[in-house]
């Protein structure tokens, strides 16, 4: 059996912003790797890792997987906080790869081997107006995908209003435009209206709220598109109003996607046991890794509820790989985000899933079959764009409060 030897963080992607584990063993050559990617929190997680919870995980047994997830969890007393969990997510998926190492297996062969061929991704279609989104949709829908993410804009697109027409107060602050729960209900029912004329009820579509509207507007919303046949409504409540479920299953059967922040059971459990939701959408890492998403996608397959891992644009290859090793053995899979990425991010990560015609193929090697040229990893990483501070944009009302992103 491996011991662990070294735990160490690698950080990449030209804003710094992918921050890969590496576990070495006392073994030679055997080590594993994981995602501990925070877009907005790199710094912080790589000294979570590397000055507190690599210290005492030196010299235990790589193997003891579950035993490492669980003292560690409990290890700082408080746990269950997204830097944390992130941590402790790179750590836990570095583990699997190990193990699948030692035996000569990927990682989906561990977790009970795969229950479909291939990953099914949903594309991210987006327009500043309706004929702009149609011809994306089009465009994915010969690239062949079956589910497509509709949106006009970036997130809360369709529900601003340019300032000196938003009625702004006489001591506004600063803002160019006004975000507002009504005209935005107004205009993405309108975009699905045109979308199913133009494109009939084929295309599996979805859609991402971002969780901008006030509670009962995203009831309205969801009932209001229940004519459309959604495949999936995204995060139309904050994770803070997510009791509000209850009132939009009353409602309609507008099908749910929740969950791409949440960090603690607590928030993902009432949601999948009372089915009070679809789709669970937590990120792979930011739940705790393997070790937690594996319960997870076991709990789902109970109570009839689907599985998403959040992957976006923000994601590294490592935590893809992970989540798509998790599709391939969960019988409660439904769909993986997809990502996009450069050539050069691409070369950084060996072995990295392969996405054609809307499915996802992982590869026969053993443990995770990703991994990372560290040669590459450094020279892709750029000082200068890592160092600047990376903050969510800041949407707000006419009179200025701030929408939840
Ligand atoms: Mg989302």
């Amino acid at each position: 059996m491996a011991k662990i030897k070294e735990i160490r963080c690698i950080r990449t992607r030209p804003n710094g912003t992918w921050v890969i584990v590496k576990v070495t063993t006392d073994q030679p050559g055997l080590y594993g790797i994981g995602s501990a990617s925070d877009y907005y929190h790199s710094e912080t997680v790589i000294t979570a890792i590397e000055e507190v919870i690599s210290p005492r995980l030196i010299g235990r047994e790589a193997g003891h997987i579950e035993d490492n997830w669980q003292s560690t969890f409990t290890s700082a007393y408080w746990r269950n906080g997204s830097i944390l969990n992130t941590a402790l997510g790179g750590i836990d998926m570095a583990l699997w790869d190990i193990k699948g190492k030692e035996a000569g297996m990927p990682v989906h062969q561990l977790l009970g081997g795969p229950c479909r061929a291939a990953v099914p991704c949903y594309a991210h279609a987006e327009g500043s107006d309706l004929v702009g989104l149609e011809e994306d949709v089009r465009r994915y829908i010969e690239e062949g995908y079956s589910v497509i993410r509709c949106q006009l804009g970036g997130y809360g697109g369709g529900g601003f209003i340019d300032a000196n027409k938003a009625g702004l107060p006489k001591n506004a602050w600063s803002q160019t435009r006004a975000f507002d729960d009504e005209a935005y209900i107004d205009s993405i029912t309108k975009m699905f209206d045109y979308l199913r004329t133009k494109l009939g009820f084929g295309p599996k579509l979805t859609h991402d709220v971002h969780e901008h509207l006030r509670p009962q507007c995203a009831v309205t919303l969801s009932k209001l598109l229940e004519p459309y046949r959604l495949y999936f409504l995204e995060d139309v409540l904050s994770p803070e109003q997510i009791s509000w479920f209850r009132l939009i299953r009353e409602q309609c059967t507008t099908p749910q996607a929740m969950g791409e922040l949440f960090i603690n059971p607590h928030e993902w459990t009432p949601l999948i046991t009372e089915r009070l939701i679809d789709f669970v959408r937590v990120r792979v890492s930011k739940a705790g890794g393997i070790t937690q998403c594996r319960k997870i996608a076991a709990l789902c397959e109970w109570f009839g509820v689907h599985t998403a891992w959040l992957e976006g644009g923000d994601n590294d290859r490592v935590n893809q790989m992970a989540a798509v090793h998790l599709d391939l053995a969960s019988w409660s899979f439904g769909i993986q985000e997809e990502n996009h990425f450069r050539s050069e991010e691409l070369e950084v990560f060996p072995g990295h899933a392969l996405l054609e015609g809307g499915y996802l193929y992982a590869n026969d090697q053993p443990g995770l079959g990703i991994d990372i040229d560290e040669e590459k990893a450094a020279k892709l990483l750029n000082h200068e764009q890592a160092a600047h501070r990376r903050y969510m944009a800041e949407d707000r009302k006419a009179d200025g409060t701030i929408v939840r992103p």
